[in-house]
């Protein structure tokens, strides 16, 4: 999938971001104020900022293709909808 290759790269780029995550006090530290995290320690502010921009758009990225998905499995069942009720009339017909 396109976005576990982003995620990479991403990881890959701010690989300090990473390493300092090992250390932060919760496994799902987000750096953004939680407390003992390491990497606000270790990292400078307008790296973590840019990281935290490139994480928030891959979010984006992933969110739009999703909600795609989501509107088109919404389109088919309303589709298959319809046409149930279609089969329906034409068995209550006389
Ligand atoms: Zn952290």
């Amino acid at each position: 999938l396109r976005l576990d290759a982003d995620v990479a790269t991403l990881s890959g780029v701010f690989d300090e971001i990473a390493q300092g995550a090992l250390h932060c006090r919760f496994r799902d530290c987000r750096h953004q104020g939680e407390p003992g995290c390491a990497v606000r320690e270790q990292v400078a502010p307008e790296r973590l900022r840019n990281f935290h921009k490139m994480a928030r758009e891959l979010q984006r990225d992933a969110m739009s293709a999703l909600q795609r998905k989501e509107q088109r499995q919404q389109w088919k069942s309303r589709h298959r909808a319809v046409h149930a009720r279609d089969r329906d009339k034409r068995g209550d017909g006389p």
